[in-house]
């Protein structure tokens, strides 16, 4: 077969550079150049570029390909980086995928042979034992892949090009995550030598899950609460998370409107990632392949099962974590909407002083005292104590609405102010923090009056 560069990863590319001693080739000046290829081949399967790789362009430049293969398979044995490996595979099985969509059928029989699927051209179609297939299927579970759906006869089944390419692409995806171990001695060897490559790479790896976090579009992480943070902050740092966590992950990200894809791209850097399980299960919880579209656990199912880690101030006021991002959303509403809001749970105060009322803080508002953010005609910054804090749901004209409300005090007043009611969780919370831990808190703030009672409009807190 021509063109094995392409599918380094068959045992007949192996065969075309066997006989070369690995632990001495990673010294040889003449291997310079598929020591380097193989740092530039993995750097671009991290960055989703391998396109940009190019071709070789003799006999000996295509082993040196196949060589560089191999030194980037111990580059990864070594490193054993599981982000690393993950996205490597990732990226080289769906490069392979496409590429072996392109080929005749005659290639594809003999590539299929090589990856242990043994199949029979059949007119257009390709014939293949059912216990292989059963084999190379096993991590692909949704109906179109279940034996019962394929149609066996006199035990075999019939695959089309495409979905024999598929199945394919399964096993190289496993392969190229099954890596030798070395021995020790030739591990810190390849360790010693590549350890700055290494390091470039597992930052690339950590810039391509960013890059999957940013593509989750128009999600705000700001407003998510700690069960959805702290699980996210363990998957990127590589924790293979339980699947109630998962779970939830998932039915979170898709109730906000994100793509079974972009959701997918998150779990790569799981240790145990497996691409079709995990696209399975993704596009299963989902909906895109089940007739039921899950929905998110409660916060009450969350904390029986153990992913909920404890809530903050607002988890008190709610019970569900869709509600959380959804209150986190109040400065999203339109101002006459907040004011509203405002003056519906304050319960008093003129028409126009709502009306009036500043909603956020200046850039500029200049730190004083208490006592002289008292008189000041404009807003102020001020590090206070939280005196007092209570957490409030109040239900107000049939909208449930989660405020908050505070005193604040430091050595220049006599006594504690208390605030306009908070709704804005995002400042909010600083002050709960703050309460809790006996520690000081800066606010912006605006004295009013409601009434007759001197107020503290709080504009900016932490
Ligand atoms: S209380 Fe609910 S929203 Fe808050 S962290 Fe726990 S599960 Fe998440």
């Amino acid at each position: 077969m021509s063109d094995l560069w392409r599918y380094p990863f068959l045992p007949d590319a192996r065969k075309a550079v066997q006989g070369l001693e690995l632990e001495t080739l990673l010294d040889d000046p003449l291997c310079g150049e598929a020591r380097a290829l193989a740092i530039e081949r993995l750097n671009a399967a991290i960055s989703d570029s391998l396109d940009e790789l190019g071709a070789p362009v003799d006999a000996r430049d295509e082993e040196t390909y196949l060589l560089s293969f191999l030194f980037s398979r111990l580059i990864l044995s070594a490193q054993a980086d599981s982000k690393v490996i993950n996205w490597v595979a990732l990226t080289e099985a769906l490069r392979a995928e496409a590429t072996l969509n392109l080929e005749t059928a005659a290639v594809l029989v003999h590539v299929s042979e090589q990856l242990g699927v043994p199949v029979k051209m059949v007119g257009k179609s390709f014939q293949v034992d059912y216990t292989v297939y059963l084999t190379a299927t096993k991590n692909l579970r949704t109906g179109r892949w279940k034996l019962v759906n394929r149609g066996v006869v006199d035990g075999k089944v019939m695959l089309d090009q495409r979905t024999l390419v598929r199945v394919l692409r399964e096993i190289v995806v496993e392969h190229l995550q099954s890596l030798p171990e070395l021995p020790e001695g030739l591990g810190r060897k390849v360790l010693e030598r590549f350890s700055p490559d290494m390091e470039v790479m597992q930052e690339m790896a950590k810039e391509r899950q960013e890059r999957a976090l940013r593509e989750l579009g128009r999600l705000d992480f700001g407003k998510a609460p700690p069960c959805f943070n702290g699980h996210l902050i363990d998957l990127q740092a590589g924790v293979n998370l339980p699947h109630p966590a998962r779970f939830f992950l998932t039915t979170f990200l898709t109730a906000l409107g994100q793509e079974p894809d972009g959701i997918m791209e998150l779990y790569a850097t799981a240790p145990d990632f497996k691409e079709s399980v995990t696209r399975y299960q993704v596009e299963h919880i989902t909906g895109k392949i089940s007739n039921a579209e899950y929905d998110t656990p409660s916060c009450s199912s969350l904390i029986s099962q153990g992913v909920c880690p404890g809530g903050n101030a607002l988890c008190r006021q709610i019970v569900h974590p869709l509600s959380y991002y959804r209150v986190m959303a109040e400065r999203e509403k339109p101002d006459d909407v907040r004011r509203e809001r405002l003056a519906l749970i304050a319960g008093s105060g003129s028409a126009k002083f709502w009306a009036h009322l500043p909603l956020d803080a200046p850039d500029d508002a200049p730190p004083r005292s208490l006592a002289a953010a008292l008189d000041a005609d404009g807003p102020s910054r001020v590090t206070a104590q939280v005196e007092h804090f209570r957490g409030i749901g109040t239900k107000v004209d049939d909208k449930y609405i989660c405020w908050a409300s505070a005193r604040l005090v430091d050595d220049t007043v006599e006594r504690s102010l208390e605030t306009l009611p908070l709704l804005q969780w995002e400042w909010t919370l600083p002050l709960a923090h703050a309460k809790e831990r006996g520690e000081e808190v800066e606010v912006t703030l605006l004295p009013v009056k409601l009434g007759e009672q001197r107020r503290l409009h709080v504009l900016a807190a932490g």
